[in-house]
């Protein structure tokens, strides 16, 4: 029987994607697109990729943009130390690189945010070199097909399946081989109702022959997910609502977000700050669930009689609603604005 690698070199050739605006790019971009994809779909990834190559064509633009203005092209795709890392990572390499991406694997690992399957992706994708990816797309792909047992987060399992990955790897057609892994793992092996039917190693599939498709690979043990509320102060005066910079490490790091009470009472904010209120209006509640916890956001829109004295202070800033949703705020922060927004509470 033709290879493992063979099938999949031919099935890309003929059913794989060969549409992705980032094929057949430049290191950069196909970085850029290795990080927006992880934990994002390809139809979410693709008009966030499409604007910041427009803004951000090369490494060296991108070096010499803010960390604003990428937050900014970031809002709403979540995991910002992403943009932050891709920022940061730009900047080393128009210091340490010339702005050249750098070529060798150990100095593409060395950047922040790329681990080991990015720096291969990049290799393979716009170098053709050999070597082996293991994204969660993957990870899923390999264990059904070799019937490994055991959750891909855990460090044997992990080791096992980079182990089988290596050991799968074409000699020629690299290129071609990772996005065939790609396509194959976003549609045909896909995580729910895969289509082993179309799938072109269907033939020696260990999952498919043994009936434990449905069980590989091994879910993540079960643990409760913590969960914390916290309230979300829209604060209003005119046509402009108050936005608080959040401290550059931690969760939305850095973005622009609604004043958040998570113990502190409300009535001692608003005096502390100096804040009087003409109307008061509890918002819908909504859930905001992070990989590590559950969120839970009670929202209140405070109209105030007058601007207080520290929204002239560092870290806040008045914004027209339509600006504020062009600035780097985080999803929730969004889907707040857009609702004050049609309702025309603020018009
Ligand atoms: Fe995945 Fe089914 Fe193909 Fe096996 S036969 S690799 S389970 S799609």
């Amino acid at each position: 029987m033709n290879s493992f690698a063979n099938r999949l070199i031919c099935w890309q050739k003929a059913y794989g994607r060969h549409d992705l605006p980032w094929q057949g790019e430049s290191a950069y971009r196909i970085w850029l697109s290795e990080i927006m994809l992880q934990q994002t779909q390809v139809t979410t990834v693709i008009p966030y990729y499409l604007r910041f190559i427009k803004s951000f064509p090369d490494v060296v633009t991108l070096a010499a943009a803010t960390e604003e203005q990428v937050l900014a092209h970031w809002s709403g795709l979540g995991y910002y130390a992403r943009g932050r890392n891709l920022h940061k990572a730009a900047q080393l390499i128009a210091g340490k690189h010339g702005g050249e991406f750098p070529t060798d694997l150990e100095q593409i690992l060395a950047l922040p945010g790329i681990g080991r399957s990015t720096a291969a992706a990049i290799a393979a994708l716009a170098r053709h070199e050999r070597y082996a990816i293991l994204d969660g797309n993957v990870k899923r792909v390999l264990a059904r097909y070799c019937g490994i047992d055991g959750w891909p987060g855990e460090r044997r399992t992990e080791a096992k399946l980079w182990e089988v990955a290596e050991d799968l790897l074409p000699e020629r057609d690299v290129a071609v081989y990772t996005q065939a892994l790609m396509d194959m793992g976003a549609t045909v092996c896909t995580r729910l109702r895969p289509r082993c039917a179309n799938c072109p190693v269907q033939a020696d599939c260990v999952a498919l022959s043994t009936g434990r498709v449905e069980q590989l690979p091994a879910p993540r043990p079960r643990k409760l997910i913590p969960e914390r509320t916290a309230s979300f102060l829209l604060l209003k005066h005119g046509h402009e609502i108050m936005l608080e910079k959040r401290p550059p490490s931690g969760i939305w790091g850095g973005l622009w977000c609604a004043p958040q009470l998570d113990e502190t009472d409300e009535t001692s904010y608003l005096l502390r700050n100096d804040m009087e209120i003409s109307r008061r209006v509890e918002l819908e509640a909504f859930t905001h669930t992070f990989t590590h916890f559950k969120l839970h956001i009670r929202p209140v829109l405070l109209e105030l009689a007058h601007k207080p004295i520290r929204a002239q202070q560092q870290g806040c800033i008045w914004l027209d609603v339509d600006e504020a949703l062009g600035a780097a705020i985080p999803s929730p922060v969004r889907q707040l604005l857009l609702t004050l927004q049609a309702s025309s509470r603020v018009s």
